[in-house]
């Protein structure tokens, strides 16, 4: 779909997978003036096609794109992109266990010109992917790393959007973590509270059935963080969004106040967290069973094995 000023959305089209042609000064290209979105769709056992809570993407790319000065894409229109390319591509959502069609909603800023303002030629699109089982072999503790020297996201910046400079920040970061063996970076706020890691949000779990997990504005809001805690809630477990400090977590560990530390994002889903490593230090994480009892809970709903009590769930292909 394209977007111009003065001419809305128009010209919505299925067109076979390929290049997009760019001009050398469209405006993305050089300021970055883009934002996406990650959302799957799921095959359930008598062959339909869902995905889950696209209104929350929706309205997450609509609250990303007004940071970027881009335009905002109509509800509708999101969910209407996912049903087109189901219709032509459906065939593509895989069956097996933990299998899903990967989708990628984007929108980027395609006038060319060099100065820096918000463009007025606007393209958004949505490709798709088959995505495998994150985890071969059953679901394993991931290490992370402390990211001391470099940030994310600042007060005031982008980092509770979804655009590609954020996690043009990350790579660096990342690249480190995985010098020091671990498989994820989390970072920290100037006051140093804990933020997320590279794509995931972090939550902490105490032994008092307590649930805590990071809440600011530098913070992706995690559909996947939020739909976890709505089942957490059910269960009659009480959720706090608040700033964690590093002391928090560290000592919240070593008293055994900390009963487990878990990440979550679509592509995870859920990932217990089993090593923190810092540049002087290495802190062993315990591990319960709420994880993956909720990381459980939540795939039965996906893959239409449990009831959809919350009416997440829209079918795609129909
Ligand atoms: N934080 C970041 C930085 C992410 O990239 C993601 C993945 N979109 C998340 C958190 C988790 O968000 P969600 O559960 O909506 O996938």
């Amino acid at each position: 779909i394209c977007w111009s000023v003065g001419g809305g959305w128009h010209r919505p089209r299925v067109s076979p997978y390929g290049p997009i042609a760019l001009d050398p000064a469209a405006a993305v290209l050089h300021y970055g003036q883009e934002v996406f979105e990650g959302i799957k769709a799921y095959r359930h056992a008598d062959g339909s096609i869902h995905t889950f809570r696209p209104d929350q993407n929706a309205r997450r790319l609509q609250r990303s794109a007004r940071r970027l000065a881009l335009p905002e894409l109509p509800a509708p229109y999101f969910i209407q992109s996912l049903r087109e390319l189901i219709a032509a591509d459906g065939a593509w959502v895989p069956s097996g266990a933990d299998q899903s069609l990967y989708l990628r909603p984007f929108m980027f800023a395609k006038e060319a010109f060099l100065g820096v303002r918000p463009a007025h030629k606007v393209n958004y699109y949505v490709i798709a992917s088959p995505a495998g089982a994150y985890f071969t072999g059953g679901v394993k503790p991931v290490s992370i790393w402390l990211s001391e020297d470099y940030a994310r996201a600042g007060k005031g910046g982008t980092g509770a959007a979804k655009t590609g400079g954020n996690y043009a920040a990350s790579l660096l970061p990342q690249a480190e973590a995985y010098e020091h063996e671990c498989d994820q970076v989390v970072f920290l706020d100037e006051a140093r509270n804990v933020e997320e890691l590279g794509g995931m949000n972090i939550v902490f779990v105490y032994k008092d059935g307590r649930i805590v997990t990071p809440q600011s504005e530098s913070i992706l809001e995690g559909i996947t963080r939020d739909s976890i805690l709505q089942l957490a809630i059910d269960r009659g477990h009480k959720v706090e969004g608040r700033a964690v400090s590093l002391t928090e977590w560290r000592e919240g560990v070593a008293s055994g106040e900390i009963a487990e530390v878990f990440a979550c994002g679509t592509a995870a889903v859920v990932t217990p967290i089993g090593v923190l490593k810092g540049r002087d230090f290495f802190d062993e994480q315990p591990t319960g069973t709420l994880a993956l009892e909720l990381r459980q809970e939540l795939t039965d709903i996906q893959y239409g094995r449990a009831e959809d009590k919350h009416g997440w769930m829209l079918r795609l292909d129909a």
